[in-house]
């Protein structure tokens, strides 16, 4: 079965099936930091490359400033029916996780940071991995029965990681259905 990508602009839009495993990113998907997106981390490249002209110093300067973004304002939730989303996948015998590049540090946080939004999970749906294929596969050998569902669904803004899910993940081609949205993400 070929690997379809399909992409949206609107998380209702993602289609709700029978035996399907979910994976969800969460930043520019599900909630977002007003200050904190590509273009403010962009802008600060900039600026802090003519600054200091030393790209490693400069990456590790914005890392620690949005890590104190993310310990210091609250999130916006991007979709306000997100509860009614995953009520209706578990309604359908289906399961979601949430995979995200966060480092593993920031769990408790970024639990926090869902909980802000309204949505309470286990904290065992939680994954933090940037290699997203690489993470799933070890989930699927470990932690998931992915024999349990027939179609797996990811959803992501990053290009980068669809075209790495999708290159991770094909050696299920052949036992599931495996769909693929890129979430646009719109700044504001
Ligand atoms: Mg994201």
């Amino acid at each position: 079965m070929p690997i379809i990508l399909n992409i949206i602009n609107d998380i209702n839009n993602i289609l709700i099936l029978p035996k399907t495993l979910y994976i969800f990113d969460i930043d520019e998907v599900i909630l977002t930091f007003t200050h904190s997106n590509d273009i403010w981390w962009n802008e600060k490249r900039k600026n802090y490359l003519k600054l200091y002209y030393d790209i490693f110093m400069t990456e590790n300067m914005i890392y620690n400033e949005w890590i104190n973004i993310m310990n210091t304002t609250k999130p916006v939730l991007l979709i306000n029916n997100f509860n009614d989303i995953l009520n209706k996948i578990t309604e359908n015998n289906s399961n979601y996780i949430f995979l995200t590049a966060r480092k593993p540090f920031l769990k408790k946080l970024t639990i926090l940071h869902l909980q802000y939004c309204n949505i309470n999970i286990d904290d065992n749906k939680i994954f933090f991995d940037k290699e997203k294929g690489n993470k799933l596969l070890e989930l699927f050998n470990n932690n998931i029965n992915i024999y349990e569902y027939n179609n797996i669904i990811f959803i992501d803004d990053l290009i980068e990681n669809i075209n790495n899910v999708n290159d991770k993940l094909s050696i299920y081609s052949n036992t599931h259905n495996i769909l693929l949205y890129n979430f646009l993400y719109l700044h504001k």
